[in-house]
């Protein structure tokens, strides 16, 4: 047998048993009463270990010298080197530190969901301040390995290749016109009359119309479903594909738009070219790359005009007892791009988006590289929100640092994803806008065009292509984020 096949052999091994952690993760989020936690936390980190243990199998430093000189094609090239790359991330760390972080972010993330509603960052903060200090500890141990900094290792988990001094250069340029943009957004929507939504919108009829809006971005149900979670995410596996939603019942606009923005996640997960499934390169390339597929949904596609228009029926459809002025595309229209500086991120608009996401990186670039404690984040918190969003947290800690759960287990140097996937929906619309008639496809609802766009030049690209190849292969240049300026600018300003 070659030694490539054994080195796929293995890594697909490898994906059945992260397969199970996965769905064992949504079952936790989504099923599992209060008190299985201790336990499946116990198993979850001795899954952790196991896999870490395959992932770092002595054999395969050999097998990767051995395969690397046998005649192998493409794909099998790009194969190897996402196998590599994989297993050079997961040979660094020893399992001791694995295990203690898999452990230190059960606990705390489980913690969080109280004491996040009781506003108690006493409390969080003595299991945060461990999951702070193991990944202190990850962070250095990558960089030195890595010969980088310690927060840009951590970046490249989530975004390979990608470096603070470019998220620096990007960030720097944002806080030059976004804070102006936002104003002059504000005033021009000061007099703008709409309808909130202010009835009963009940859990059953929005999950119905969530349902049908999934049919309409043709989500596959026979490899995925919809459920509710607290934090609303995309989880499973690209063949079970497990999205997430919240329910308000005085107000359908967050869950309608938010499951639109998961059936993104959904459809390039879908998407992936099952000829690769269970290889490291048959997976999504980035989160990044993910993101942008979910806004592409949800920002460039889902607060559309034409988009729009094709909600309307489904709503009207789903809430025939409601008041149907709220409905009316102009209306839904004018809620979908009300720019409004908030404290919760998840909640931001479009415009305001970035600016908590500034916060973030410099925050946890800073933690990570030593030049803050986690002690300070409260206070430089409400520094930055008054700086980039005119808005204090000060003393407000459930709508301020503890809004999130993503650094309660560990997720330092993910936040960048969100906006560079938001500068990446922009690049990849701008490019399809030149070989697709999306405003057309969309009124007479015939997706079909968009997808393919989206299926050839992204998802059955899966990782076999580096985030730069892909990019510019789709769109003919690498990251162009005045392209995402010109967006804002054309829906707020024009
Ligand atoms: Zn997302």
């Amino acid at each position: 047998m070659k030694h490539y096949n054994k080195l796929s052999e293995h890594y697909k091994k490898i994906a059945n048993f992260e397969h199970l952690a996965s769905v064992a993760g949504w079952d936790q989020a989504v099923m599992m009463p209060a008190g299985g936690n201790e336990s499946r936390a116990k198993a979850m980190a001795e899954l952790s270990v196991h896999i870490h243990q395959l992932s770092t199998s002595e054999h395969l430093g050999e097998l990767f010298a051995d395969a690397q000189s046998e005649n192998i094609s493409a794909i099998e090239s790009a194969s190897l080197r996402e196998m590599k790359a994989s297993w050079q991330k997961a040979t660094v760390l020893p399992a001791r530190l694995v295990e203690a972080q898999s452990l230190a972010g059960s606990k705390c993330g489980h913690a969080w969901r109280t004491q996040r509603g009781e506003n108690d960052w006493q409390g969080f903060s003595k299991n945060f301040a461990e999951v702070v200090l193991l990944s202190q500890e990850e962070a250095s141990i990558r960089a030195d390995a890595a010969n980088k900094t310690p927060y840009d290792a951590m970046l490249d988990l989530y975004e390979p290749g990608t470096t603070s001094e470019q998220l620096d250069s990007i960030f720097g340029n944002l806080k030059t016109w976004l804070p102006d943009l936002t104003q002059k957004v504000q005033l021009r929507q000061s007099g703008q009359q709409f309808i909130k939504p202010t009835e009963n919108y009940s859990t059953k009829q929005q999950n119905a119309l969530g349902l049908d809006i999934m049919k309409l971005l043709e989500f596959d149900f026979n490899h995925g479903r919809l459920d509710i979670s607290a934090h609303p995410f995309c989880g499973g596996t690209s063949q079970d594909v497990r999205i997430t939603t919240r329910y308000d019942e005085t107000d359908f606009i967050q869950s309608m738009m938010g499951i639109v923005h998961e059936t993104g996640h959904a459809r390039y997960e879908q998407g992936l070219p099952k000829s690769l499934k269970g290889l490291p390169v048959g997976e999504a390339r980035s989160m990044g790359i993910h993101e942008s597929q979910s806004l592409f949904f949800e920002m460039q596609l889902g607060r559309s005009k034409e988009f729009i228009d094709q909600l309307v029926p489904l709503v009207l459809k789903h809430f025939p007892d409601n008041n149907p002025a709220v409905f009316e595309a102009d209306n839904l229209q004018k809620i979908y791009t009300r720019v409004n500086p908030g404290l919760i991120r998840v909640d931001a608009d479009e415009v305001t988006y970035p600016a908590h996401i500034m916060l973030r990186y410099e925050i946890e670039r800073d933690l990570m590289n030593g030049n803050i404690n986690y002690t300070d984040i409260p206070e430089l918190w409400d520094l930055k929100m008054q700086q980039y969003l005119g808005i204090s947290t000060a003393g407000n800690y459930k709508n301020g640092c503890m809004q999130d759960i993503h650094w309660t287990d560990g997720a330092f140097g993910y936040f960048p994803s969100y906006t560079l996937g938001a500068m990446y929906a922009a690049q990849f619309m701008t490019a399809m806008k030149k070989q697709v008639d999306v405003n057309t496809c969309l009124s007479e609802q015939n997706l079909k065009p968009i997808f393919n766009w989206l299926n050839k030049n992204i998802w059955s690209k899966a990782s076999l292509l580096t985030t730069d190849q892909l990019v510019k292969q789709a769109t003919g240049e690498t990251l162009n984020p005045a392209l995402y300026g010109k967006h804002l600018q054309q829906r707020y300003l024009s």
